[in-house]
């Protein structure tokens, strides 16, 4: 065969995660610009002319991850606030977030958190942060495909874009984006609690004239399903469909108290469930009915939340959390197959985020979102089953090299696309400050 690839990945053991779930032993995956333009055995791809050829020997080549849920300007005020149910906590942390929130640290929060993300095979995420163009621009800096856009509240925020602005500087902010490859568009509202009905209707609008995602949280905790019940006298779920918020590509964080009702309107409107298992623990927030998600048909993604929360933004272990939390809740080893959590971070994921045919499998056509995960290691060897190793054997170590959109990001462990070194000088420095101002507010030390 003679074509000509950019790239071209000789000996992996090729997992596609596409309609056949085909997995390929001594695989080869040819690419050029940006495309996965051949998926097959070494031997038959093997006379590709290439511009470079990568030995893939030994290694899972595999779609990158894609991350359900986070707010990468949080990964600044990482283990600043502990031990607190979610709403004194978000309180806690709004104070902080109040006083260092500007343009240029959301920027740095987000190169942090990118760094971070790359160096453990994360190549998609939805983000949800104040200032959504820093995130944006960070991401199309560094190589990332990312989901964000405009958010919601309805007090003054750390943006000094006064409420009743929001939605119009919202269209400007979609607009700005529209023709960007690597940033696809979503309207946030933080949740039904900060965000009124009318808001949160306006939102949806908003989302629906620019064929936008809609993100919001939904159902994170006891407390919140209580003050929902309180003032609009139904469950955040039956809230956000009676005012007709569901009725479009709708994706939820958490979804951790619902019931039965709940499930029937979810299960009903085609909306996706962002699970975040580690966040949900460690706030003390509940187990999500993912089992029960998926028995339904409801989409299910695998996020990690903010770095306040989770602490950090490993997929690897929100992946093994997430299929390890169903089997102990409900007694049944049955529940939630290894390759069923990998479908999640990866084609399902996708195609619940509007990016089916972009990204989530090794398919020709795709984009070429793909990473090496390095098998030479004890925890590694041997391996009867490749999904189970991905669920409850590989970390985030064991990630070589990354390429999003066509170009290496990470190359054997090296990012190529961001300064590390000056991302986490600044960001000490700026701790610091925070550390400061933060003693201050408690009239603690915080060390
Ligand atoms: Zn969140």
């Amino acid at each position: 065969m003679a074509a000509i690839a950019d790239t071209l990945f000789l000996g992996a053991l090729v997992v596609t995660m596409d309609r056949d779930d085909r997995r390929i032993d001594d695989g080869a995956v040819a690419v050029r610009d940006g495309e996965i333009v051949a998926v097959g055995r070494r031997s038959e791809l093997e006379t590709i002319e290439a511009d470079e050829t990568i030995d893939a020997t030994d290694h899972i080549l595999m779609p990158g991850l894609i991350n359900g849920h986070l707010h990468m300007g949080d990964s600044l005020f990482r283990s600043l606030v502990e031990d607190l149910p979610l709403e004194p906590w978000l309180e806690r942390l709004w104070i902080s977030e109040r006083a260092f929130v500007t343009h240029e640290n959301v920027s740095l929060g987000a190169r942090l958190a990118l760094c971070e993300m790359i160096r453990s095979g994360t190549t998609s995420g939805l983000d949800m942060f104040w200032f959504p163009e820093a995130g944006a621009d960070a991401a199309i800096e560094a190589g990332f495909r990312l989901v964000t856009g405009p958010i919601l509240f309805d007090f003054d925020g750390p943006d000094g874009i006064a409420n009743e602005d929001r939605i119009a500087v919202g269209e400007r902010w979609l607009d700005r984006y529209d023709d960007e490859p690597l940033i696809r568009a979503c309207v946030q509202p933080h949740n039904h609690l900060t965000v009124s009905p009318e808001g949160m209707q306006a939102a949806r609008r908003l989302a629906n004239d620019a064929g936008a995602l809609f993100h919001t949280h939904c159902s994170e905790t006891a407390t919140e399903v209580g003050s929902t019940r309180e003032r609009f006298g139904r469950t955040p779920m039956a809230h956000l469909d009676d005012l007709g918020i569901l009725e479009g590509p709708t994706a939820l964080a958490h979804c951790v108290h619902l019931t039965d009702d709940d499930f029937d309107r979810l299960a009903r409107s085609g909306a996706a469930v962002l699970h975040n298992p580690l966040s949900n623990l460690k706030l003390g927030s509940g187990i999500a009915e993912v089992a029960r998600m998926l028995e339904r048909d409801i989409p299910v993604l695998i996020g990690t939340d903010g770095p306040v929360s989770s602490n950090d933004l490993d997929m690897w272990t929100a992946m093994r959390f997430a299929g390890l939390l169903q089997r102990g809740h409900r007694q049944d080893s049955t529940l939630t197959p290894a390759r069923e959590i990998v479908r999640m971070v990866t084609s399902a994921g996708a195609r619940a985020l509007g990016l089916g045919d972009v990204v989530g499998r090794v398919a020709v056509g795709l984009r070429a979102d793909l990473i090496l995960i390095d098998l030479a290691a004890p925890h590694l060897t041997p391996m009867f089953d490749p999904y189970a190793h991905l669920v409850y054997a590989v970390g985030r170590d064991d990630v070589r090299s990354v390429m999003i959109d066509g170009a290496f990001v990470l190359r054997d462990r090296v990012l190529t696309t961001l300064d590390e070194d000056a991302v986490l000088s600044e960001v000490r420095t700026l701790a610091d400050q925070i550390r400061v101002h933060a003693a201050s507010v408690a009239g603690t030390d915080v060390s």
